[in-house]
């Protein structure tokens, strides 16, 4: 008892004293102090020297904004605070994470110090041609020298984290703490074996009691009979009869559902007993309203699901008929669910699919329903509204779901294409009502718009897409002319040489006129024609780029390849044998596709996109910076270069988080060796400014907008002639 005494002192007083010490974070984090002289001190000495430097070039050559120096220098701080920044993001993500996960920012890290080292390896350049001033060649010294030192305490910060100093705490815990609790269980367990030791001798003595007991024992039974006689009685008075009277009532239970009451006499047993049976009762009724409340509702948002959502529609109807009022059912599909699932992993898919039901909550009234149908289709009902109160509904859940969603560590732009029917005009029940609306949801999707209102012509649409597929299929047989291909050019940006051009498919219908080319190429894909199509494109582009040689033999030709053209092994080949006919070069040919087209079956996709490297086409990312996938995972891939797309370039002018992108993406996208094409450069403005940024090459309508063939050989002459003169 004495030892347990002490050495329970001892463990209690050195965890009141580890509580104390956690209060400091120098002691529980003896890596801050590290921190605090080394990497934060060449931090503060980087940060002096690049600001003394900045002073001076101000000084000397007058003004901030026309000095190049001035922005060299400049650049290298934007790039230093930056990496301190990531650094600062994974201090506090090590003191959470285990030793041995990956954290992206130390990829960052890595990726900035390059860069910098890069920088200041310029500015050595321009020093050893004398054309730095006193202060900043000083500068510059120090900034090499704390770049090298910094990301040397880096790595060792890094080492140091393997090990087991990173928390001092848990030192503590093993070496002291542990050990004790170890002790007091030793000490308890001798004293057991003790009293175990104790008890053995003293059971003789017990034994003799027992046997005086025993006679007493006798007597004491005489008077218990007697006893259970009476006892008899009573029981059956207070517990028996009340007893059958609550079983007569639990058989009948199930048809009424209000609490069972006391009999009038019985015992406390009793009452305790019915007591319990009530409460059991609640439980049960509770529990079957929660199974019906999970047979109605859909388990991954909480939201109604698609049997209650019928059920509402159903009463809504009904009211609406009665009362002669008009109601309205939206039905919200998101735009590349399918996609997040596929890059991101279900889990993140999940998480999309709650934030979207919460959203979708927060535009409601409270006499509205939303519901999940399942997989990505949401479904709302408005009831007593109209056609005016419903746009401004709908414009309201389109901005509230277009708001970009941070899930996990992704921040992701999702987007949603809704389809409204309202009744009475657009169907008298609930059946057409969803059918309408889901076929207002397609054409938005088709036309790319948030939300479309369901009209009758939607139904001839959908008829006419089949006739439509008909002449298409048609049209690619006898090739009467109705399909062309536009040919938009491309520049380099620093001294504007024409170097290729992207073929643009065109289909002038006879009766519909004009079909966008992204319907063309969907209608295609869902029914098997897009080999077909893509055969006609690639036959007709290498042909006309053939053609160009002569004049032009440094020419080349972008085709937009779908998806499914890269699950399609004979697509080599087939490229093969059409450039053997028309006698074009395969680095003449470049093959534009989209991250979502490679993503649908990576592995697939892969090996096509490797045969086509093999053979020396060259292959460019499209629409880069739409998709969910990082800019790590296409290195893998066998391409050359990257094309943001448009919707970036357009507004990146007047819109900061547009412009960033662009310039961070052609930044990584350099570092990792590849070119980068800007497309949709509709101003002069952003021509500039991507040339500042070092931007490859670009298109858009600012420099010349998509054209027939013989428009374009037509401009490129003319274009030449004026060059040259
Ligand atoms: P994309 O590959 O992103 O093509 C660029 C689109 O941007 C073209 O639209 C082009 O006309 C347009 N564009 C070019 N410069 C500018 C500009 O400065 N501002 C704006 N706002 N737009 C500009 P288009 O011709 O309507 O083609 C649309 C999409 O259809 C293409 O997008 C491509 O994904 C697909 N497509 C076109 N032709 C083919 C084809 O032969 N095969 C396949 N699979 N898809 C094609
Ligand atoms: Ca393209
Ligand atoms: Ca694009």
């Amino acid at each position: 008892v004495h030892d347990f005494e002490e050495d329970f002192g001892i463990l209690k007083q050195d965890i009141l004293a580890l509580m104390e010490l956690r209060k400091d974070p120098e002691w529980q984090y003896p890596m801050l102090p590290f921190i605090g002289r080394t990497l934060l001190e060449s931090n503060d000495e980087f940060e002096l020297a690049a600001n003394l430097a900045l002073y001076e070039i101000e000084a000397e050559e007058g003004g901030k904004y026309t000095s190049r120096l001035y922005r060299q220098v400049d650049e290298v701080r934007d790039l230093w605070r930056e990496m301190i920044l990531n650094f600062r993001a994974i201090i506090i993500r090590f003191a959470g994470l285990s030793a041995h996960q990956e954290i992206s920012q130390e990829d960052n890290i890595r990726i900035l110090h390059e860069q910098i080292l890069d920088r200041l390896a310029g500015l050595e350049k321009l020093k050893e041609k004398g054309l730095l001033g006193f202060e900043t060649e000083a500068a510059l010294e120090t900034m090499q020298y704390r770049a090298r030192k910094w990301y040397r305490d880096y790595q060792e910060l890094k080492k140091l984290r393997q090990t087991n100093v990173w928390r001092a705490d848990l030192q503590y815990l093993n070496e002291k703490i542990r050990p004790m609790q170890a002790q007091v269980f030793n000490d308890l367990h001798d004293m057991e074996k003790e009293m175990v030791a104790w008890s053995s001798r003293n059971a003789t003595k017990v034994e003799e009691a027992a046997t005086k007991i025993n006679l007493g024992l006798w007597a004491l039974s005489a008077i218990a009979i007697g006893l259970l006689l009476l006892i008899y009685y009573m029981l059956h008075r207070l517990v028996l009869a009340p007893l059958a009277r609550i079983a007569e009532t639990i058989s009948s239970e199930g048809r009424n559902i209000e609490d069972l009451s006391l009999p009038g006499r019985g015992s406390r047993e009793v009452h305790t007993l019915i007591h319990a049976f009530n409460s059991l009762r609640r439980q049960i009724h509770q529990r079957q309203i929660a199974l019906q409340h999970q047979a109605l509702s859909d388990a991954l948002t909480g939201l109604p699901n698609r049997a209650l959502l019928q059920d509402r529609l159903e009463q809504a109807v009904h009211m609406a008929h009665r009362q002669n009022t008009r109601l309205a059912v939206l039905l919200l599909d998101l735009d590349r669910f399918k996609e997040i699932n596929d890059t991101l992993g279900h889990p993140t898919g999940d998480n999309v699919l709650q934030q979207v039901g919460s959203r979708l909550l927060e535009c409601i009234g409270e006499a509205d329903t939303v519901a999940r149908l399942g997989g990505d289709e949401f479904a709302i009902i408005v009831p007593d509204t109209d056609t005016e109160q419903i746009r401004q509904f709908v414009e309201c859940v389109h901005r509230t779901i277009d708001q970009k969603m941070d899930v996990e560590s992704h921040r992701l732009y999702v987007s949603a294409s809704i389809g409204i029917a309202m009744y009475p005009s657009h169907g008298a029940d609930p059946m057409t009502l969803i059918r309408h609306a889901d076929i207002a949801m397609y054409a938005a999707k088709r036309n790319n718009r948030p939300w479309v209102m369901y009209d009758a012509s939607l139904d001839e649409q959908t008829v006419d897409n089949l006739s439509l597929l008909g002449d298409l299929r048609a049209e690619l047989e006898t090739a009467s002319g109705q399909l062309q291909l536009y040919y938009q050019p491309q520049f380099t940006l620093l001294d504007r040489t024409v170097t290729g051009v992207e073929a643009l498919l065109r289909w002038e219908h006879p009766q519909h006129g004009f079909v966008s080319p992204e319907v063309v190429v969907s209608l295609a894909e869902k029914t098997g024609l897009i080999a077909d199509l893509s055969g006609w494109v690639l036959d007709t582009a290498i042909a006309a780029c053939a053609s160009w040689q002569r004049h032009h033999p440094d020419l080349k030709v972008s085709v937009n390849l779908s998806a499914m053209n890269l699950q399609d092994p004979g697509l080599p080949a087939m490229i093969d044998t059409l450039l053997a006919r028309h006698g074009l070069e395969p680095q003449q040919l470049s093959l534009e596709i989209t991250e979502s087209a490679v993503m649908s079956d990576p592995v697939r996709a892969r090996e096509v996109l490797q045969m086509l490297s093999t053979m020396g086409l060259e292959l460019v990312i499209d629409d880069y910076g739409t998709g969910f996938s990082s800019l790590a995972y296409l290195k893998l891939l066998p391409v050359n270069s990257l094309k943001i797309d448009k919707s970036f370039v357009i507004e990146m002018q007047d819109d900061e988080n547009d412009a960033i992108i662009v310039r961070s993406t052609i930044d990584l996208a350099h570092n990792l060796g590849l070119t980068v094409i800007a497309e949709g450069v509709e101003s002069p403005q952003a021509a500039l400014m991507l040339r500042q940024q070092r931007c490859d090459a670009a298109q858009g309508f600012h420099f010349a907008r998509p054209m027939p063939k013989a428009d374009f050989l037509l401009w490129l002459t003319t274009r030449q002639a004026l060059v040259v003169t």
